[in-house]
């Protein structure tokens, strides 16, 4: 029997138009409703002491955990956490190892020395002579090639350090401190600075929270919710230290998984109360607080990052923020499907993931000048996809945008805005 209860499961298979995998590979076994079904023989074989069918657990698997299925389902079925079950059940059971990208995450996401070394990785890998191991390795099969041709997707520069020792704290209004992240924080620090000068504009006291770690969300999904939990406990402690009113997250994953740390912790009451306080950038920042900016040249087409729109409900507010901001918007068809990234899934499933990237790279209006979108993975994902297929159109955090809007407006408040931010996005002026 699942730890997770899908009984509500209907059948009706209005989830199916909108699973990844499913619009990828026609598969049942691979829908929402093949994997509620899959997931029930499979806990029942558990039960009783029998050999687990592989392909049924290999299609449970290559759920990407996006979420999708929940948001139109009318019985709420909860396949992303039913699925996180299994796969943190096949973990703990040896069934399946660790995967090997969680293990080296936790390595270097556990800490602050861990975090200036991952950034010093990711430094080489800009360099010549890292990008000339990363043009060899994008051949290779596994982990290590869906590594390097996910690094091309990687900002260039990176920023100038930890986006946490530079954030502007100050200002007036209701208290925030960020959630610094691990990708984020080392490879779009200067995003975080960003966020930190918005905030103040649209009315926050912005102060920062020592001691926080990585959210846990990549441990969640590749079945270690025990090293989740002990990072969960951490966070909870360090914001709680910082006495915010609120919690902001500018990585969706990071902000959905903060959301859920009472599934995580459900005996803490200090989780649910820290929990309650966690917002995204964009529920937090009301365009109005914003003054006019004059309009923008550039056209935007917004990626729905899947755990901003399906597991937060957060589509509109960036949308009226990069209104606001000056810019004109363009469809993006498809603009909630998954773009393969989901955590470390472009690393332990790349093929799947790589279809995923096609698509969306393909899906790109020729009229766009930028992709926006509010994830980490998704922006090194959907950068990768594009410059594999040749188009020059980048992606940017839409926080960098609004905010390269505001700083050439003149509009941002003082502190000033550091002269040399590091953060260039191609493309644009
Ligand atoms: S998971 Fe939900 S939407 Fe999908 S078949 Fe079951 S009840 Fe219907
Ligand atoms: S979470 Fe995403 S990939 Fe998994 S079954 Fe639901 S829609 Fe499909």
């Amino acid at each position: 029997m699942s730890p997770v209860d899908t009984s509500a499961c209907v059948h009706c298979g209005l989830c199916l138009p909108t699973c990844p995998t499913y619009l990828v590979t026609g598969d049942e076994s691979e829908s929402p409703r093949g994997r509620v079904v899959l997931l029930n023989q499979l806990w029942d074989a558990i039960a009783n002491g029998q050999g687990l069918d592989r392909d049924a657990a290999r299609a449970v698997d290559s759920c990407l955990d996006c979420r999708a299925c929940e948001e139109v389902c009318p019985g709420h079925v909860p396949v992303g956490h039913a699925v996180e079950a299994f796969r943190a059940w096949a973990v703990s059971s040896g069934r399946r190892p660790r995967p090997l990208a969680a293990r080296g995450l936790a390595r270097y996401f556990g800490s602050e020395r861990g975090l200036e070394r991952f950034q010093r990785l990711v430094r080489w890998a800009n360099r010549p002579a890292g990008r000339t191991v990363i043009r060899w390795s994008r051949h290779f099969g596994g982990t290590a090639g869906a590594a390097a041709r996910l690094a091309q997707g990687l900002p260039a520069p990176i920023g100038a350090g930890l986006a946490h020792t530079k954030v502007h704290t100050g200002g007036q209004g209701p208290r925030v401190a960020l959630l610094d992240g691990c990708v984020m924080d080392t490879v779009y620090g200067d995003t975080a600075r960003h966020t930190a000068d918005l905030l103040r504009l649209t009315g926050h006291e912005v102060v920062s929270a020592p001691g926080q770690v990585c959210c846990g969300a990549l441990h969640t999904h590749a079945g270690d919710p025990g090293q989740a939990r002990q990072w969960a406990r951490q966070n909870v402690w360090a914001f709680s230290q910082a006495d915010v009113q609120y919690v902001a997250a500018t990585a969706a994953g990071c902000g959905a998984a903060l959301k859920e740390y009472s599934h995580l912790l459900p005996e803490d009451p200090e989780a649910h109360a820290f929990q309650a306080a966690v917002r995204d950038a964009a529920e937090l920042m009301d365009p109005e607080r914003i003054p006019p900016l004059p309009p923008r040249p550039e056209t935007v087409a917004v990626h729905d990052a899947c755990h901003l729109a399906h597991a937060q409900g957060i589509r509109q507010e960036v949308r009226a923020l990069l209104a606001r901001a000056g810019y004109r918007l363009v469809d993006l068809p498809e603009a909630d499907v998954c773009c393969g990234s989901a955590g470390i899934y472009n690393l332990t499933h790349p093929r799947m993931a790589a279809a995923l990237q096609q698509r969306k790279a393909a899906s790109v209006p020729l009229g766009a000048d930028v992709v926006a979108t509010s994830n980490p993975g998704c922006l090194l994902q959907i950068q990768a996809g594009l410059r594999q297929a040749g188009r020059p159109t980048p992606a940017a955090h839409w926080v960098d945008l609004v905010w390269q809007a505001a700083a050439q407006a003149g509009a941002l408040p003082a502190p000033p805005v550091p002269e040399a931010s590091g953060v260039e996005i191609h493309g644009l002026d």
